[in-house]
């Protein structure tokens, strides 16, 4: 990558030099490097206390050895993974990836990105990310239970609710969460708050479930508003995924309006022209945990494709990326764009390649940033953090209510900065600049240790 400023090109070349097998770390740097440049200029302090520098290397690495027993007798091994990068504005914070892709450039990758997602929700909470290589497909429940119990047996050892609070991703929901946070309070005989996005019987937060997916859309929808004048209300809309992220962001699009017409999982995709019946979905999903290729089996009228990529050949207005990273590149940018695409939401990680954010912002379709569109997550595990120290629960309303208002924020805080810098409509670099510019803030204040 070429960078304008010589000394972001040699951050960026350092890093490359360090991390010379890590493309996707390497890739979310870079990304983050060349919004900075207008902020080298106005900033020379910044330049000065080497904050960038010290914000490219995670301050903690740890990787293990998770070794468990199948429900034949037969004793696996997998490699555990937790990335503590960064703690200047509170305790590390970000969830756990359980996918046999997981290795140590995707946890950096996220551990990274998620220290200014984190920072944008205004909640004090530092980044990390963890995970493992496990794969939870087609396990039983008790094989779940113990690669859980073996995997926290390490990683309670790192965290704490004032040191690093992990929470769910890929492979990881509520059943996962609740058998790691058994483990941990059996090693520690303590009952805090160290894990989110618990079930609602032992300290999870109503809405927590929701809140990625629903905050993608309060997003989405200020997005609109503030950009074109517009709304999600009728618009028919591309959701990719259909795990915890994706069917509630399908949830809040159909009640502000809108109409899904397609979802995916990593095998492929289903198009229904009346829009997704999401009761079916969440049953085959949710419940059955079985594929996406039944929806076509149960509705008249849908219509399984193979291949989760072709969806983005389907005609839509709004596009929702929110299985995983790289899931949207250039070609498929094209294609959006040929079908009328007015705007691009990330809900996943990282889920559109630079080639794919080119292609929208030469065309000018709105594109937002994962890190600033999908922090509804975050945010409500940071506002579970505040009921557990509290010993107290907020009702749905309440916590929907924060939800919806943190969104708007990271929109406005996210569109101001890319302003104040210069740098137009570019949502992507103002969250990054935003987010940054109050980590930046902290470790100066912090100084540096000799
Ligand atoms: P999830 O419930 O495990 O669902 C993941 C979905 O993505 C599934 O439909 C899965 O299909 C699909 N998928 C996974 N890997 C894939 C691949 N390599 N190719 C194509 N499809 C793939 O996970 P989730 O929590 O919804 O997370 C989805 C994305 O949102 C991730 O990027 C995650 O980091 C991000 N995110 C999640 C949260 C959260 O609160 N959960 C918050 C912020 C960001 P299969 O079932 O076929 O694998």
């Amino acid at each position: 990558m070429q960078f304008k400023s010589a000394y972001l090109q040699g951050v960026y070349d350092s890093v490359c030099k360090r991390n010379p097998h890590e493309p996707e770390f390497l890739q979310a740097v870079g990304e983050v490097l060349e919004s900075f440049e207008p902020v080298v200029e106005k900033r020379p302090d910044i330049v000065e206390k080497g904050v960038i520098d010290r914000m490219v290397e995670p301050e903690r690495m740890i990787m293990f050895r998770v070794s468990w027993v199948d429900d034949n007798g037969k004793v696996q091994v997998n490699r555990g993974y937790r990335v503590q990068f960064n703690s200047a504005i509170g305790p590390y914070k970000g969830g756990c990836r359980f996918h046999p892709s997981v290795n140590l450039s995707i946890i950096k990758f996220l551990g990274f990105e998620q220290t200014f997602k984190n920072s944008l929700t205004t909640l004090p909470m530092g980044g990390g990310k963890g995970g493992s290589d496990f794969n939870p497909k087609g396990k039983s429940d008790n094989e779940i239970m113990r690669f859980c119990q073996s995997f926290m047996t390490e990683l309670a050892k790192h965290i704490g609710p004032d040191t690093d609070v992990p929470a769910g991703d890929i492979g990881v929901g509520a059943r996962e969460v609740g058998y790691m946070f058994g483990q941990y309070k059996r090693l520690r005989n303590e009952f805090t708050g160290v894990l989110t996005g618990k079930g609602l019987t032992f300290g999870g937060s109503l809405a927590r479930t929701e809140a990625t997916g629903y905050g993608l859309l309060y997003f989405t929808e200020e997005m609109l508003n503030c950009m074109k004048n517009d709304s999600i209300k009728g618009k028919t809309i591309v959701v990719s995924g259909s795990g915890n992220v994706a069917i509630y962001a399908t949830e809040k699009a159909t009640e502000l309006g809108g109409k899904v017409v397609a979802m995916s999982d990593s095998d492929g995709y289903v198009f229904d022209a009346n829009g997704i019946d999401l009761d079916v979905m969440k049953q085959i999903k949710e419940v059955e945990r079985a594929r996406i290729s039944e929806y076509a089996k149960r509705v008249a009228g849908a219509e399984y494709h193979e291949g989760c990529a072709g969806i983005w050949g389907v005609k839509c207005d709004v596009a929702l990326p929110c299985a995983t990273q790289n899931e949207l590149d250039g070609e498929s940018a094209n294609k959006l764009i040929a079908n009328g695409v007015i705007a691009v939401a990330e809900g996943a990680n990282m889920p559109c390649t630079p080639e794919a954010i080119n292609a929208f912002h030469s065309n000018g379709v709105l594109y937002a940033p994962g890190k600033a569109s999908n922090a509804g997550g975050v945010a409500v595990s940071g506002l579970e953090m505040s009921q557990n120290s509290m010993r107290y629960s907020w009702s749905f309303d309440e916590v929907d209510e924060k939800l919806k208002g943190i969104m708007k924020n990271i929109f406005h805080a996210s569109y101001d900065a890319a302003k104040e810098f210069g740098l137009n409509d570019n949502i992507m670099a103002g969250a990054n600049i935003a987010g940054f510019l109050k980590v930046a803030a902290a470790m100066i204040a912090q100084g540096v240790a000799y």
